[in-house]
């Protein structure tokens, strides 16, 4: 099989442009990544005109149009850069003007005198640093760790930076010992690799900000809108792999809350001091439950936490506890007006004949209900359940 130079840049100058496009049509359905997919596409774009540009350096040999091509597709790479930084908030526009200028000063002063080389060697360096600095800004970002396509990502641009970087390297001592023709078989090399990145990169980003979107909408199914911690859905779903995990080896109790008398919180104080009440039981719950318990709104003033580690009696401690801090937070003043707000608590201990959730959440419940008859602002115990002979 014989591969054409001019059609391996005529392939990767469709398929950039197709990408462009792709991305494009993508823009229209992220509105959260709108301005990163611009980014994107012009980046695809300016890759495909600079390899238009690379065309012309075939049919009019020159200085001018191999610098135009390689500073083309610098900017091209920047772009890529720029769109990938921007997906964690940060940007490199003074370090890019700087390499711009750079690399346009070199081609200015040594182009006429040394242009073959430089377009042999040296046009490659800047292509392996801006593509290894885009590696670098998916690796360290936090805003993508976790997802499954960044390896992929990582791994294409990276290789990419690499491949150029060995160009650098190895291609001035082969030239050396197999003659100038070797530089044929290099470009060829060189533009075969280019189609695949120019395909592989633009679908791996697409699949990046695409699984982004699908975390955050999955985030949002399982988040509060209003307090921001878990809802039910969520404090169920973790709570059944919280129980499995923990409970063979210790304790784990369950604690319900319900705010009492939230009704006249609203009617006395308004609806949206109300919500302010809610959000610091929130936040005060989830600072005084510690990072190994799940805490979750299950309900319009009802609150749920499972706490591993812990049993009945340390639970009951840090209810108390937790109670009296909301009860003197809110006395403290929210928006300015002093509230009266109290919690009542049912708490039950798994194991013992309650090993299920909700099993243990049936008899918290029948505790936060003693609570409530026996004048509320209190915690009470489920009684643990008798184990009787087989
Ligand atoms: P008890 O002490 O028996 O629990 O009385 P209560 O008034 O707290 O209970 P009830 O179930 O009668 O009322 C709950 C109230 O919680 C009614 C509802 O308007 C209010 N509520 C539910 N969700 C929200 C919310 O998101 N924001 C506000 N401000 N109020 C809410
Ligand atoms: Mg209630
Ligand atoms: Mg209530």
């Amino acid at each position: 099989m014989r591969f054409d130079l001019l059609t391996l840049y005529l392939l990767a100058v469709g398929t950039l442009l197709l990408s462009a496009g792709m991305t494009l049509w993508e823009r229209e359905a992220r509105p959260q990544r709108r301005r990163e997919l611009g980014i994107l596409a012009a980046a695809y774009a300016t890759l495909a005109f600079g390899c238009a540009v690379a065309i012309g350096r075939h049919i009019f040999p020159g200085t001018i149009i191999s610098g135009a091509s390689n500073l083309i597709l610098v900017s091209g790479y920047l772009l890529v850069l720029h769109g990938v930084a921007s997906l964690s908030g940060r940007r490199h526009r003074k370090a890019s003007v700087i390499l711009l200028v750079l690399l346009a000063a070199t081609w200015v002063l040594a182009g006429s005198a040394w242009g073959g080389g430089l377009w042999n060697y040296v046009s490659a360096l800047p292509i392996a640093l801006v593509s290894a600095a885009t590696a670098w800004e998916v690796t360290r970002s936090d805003r993508l760790r976790g997802l499954r396509s960044r390896p992929i990502v990582v791994g294409i641009v990276a290789f990419h930076a690499l491949f150029y970087a060995t160009r650098i390297f190895a291609l001035p001592p082969l030239a050396e010992h197999f003659g100038p023709d070797i530089l044929s078989v290099a470009a060829k090399i060189t533009m075969y690799e280019g189609v695949l990145y120019s395909v592989g990169m633009p679908m791996a980003l697409l699949a990046l900000i695409r699984e982004e979107a699908h975390e955050q909408l999955l985030n949002a199914s399982q988040t509060d809108y209003l307090t921001g911690v878990g809802n039910r859905r969520w404090f169920f779903e973790q709570g059944e792999k919280l129980v499995q995990k923990h409970l063979a080896r210790q304790p784990v109790s369950l604690l319900l809350f319900d705010l009492d008398h939230f009704k006249t919180i609203n009617d006395r104080f308004g609806h949206s001091t109300g919500d302010e009440v809610l959000k610091l039981f929130a936040h005060i719950a989830l600072r005084s439950l510690g990072p190994n318990a799940i805490f979750a709104r299950v309900g319009g003033e009802e609150f749920a936490a499972l706490v591993p580690g812990q049993t009945r009696m340390d639970a009951r401690a840090a209810g108390q506890s937790l109670s009296i801090a909301f009860s003197n937070a809110a006395e403290a003043g929210i928006d300015g007006v002093c509230v009266d707000a109290t919690v009542s608590i049912g708490l039950a201990e798994l194991g013992n004949g309650m090993a299920t959730l909700s099993s243990a959440m049936s008899a918290a419940d029948r505790a936060l209900y003693a609570a409530k008859a026996l004048g509320r602002n209190r915690i009470e115990l489920a009684e643990p359940v008798e184990q009787t002979a087989p």
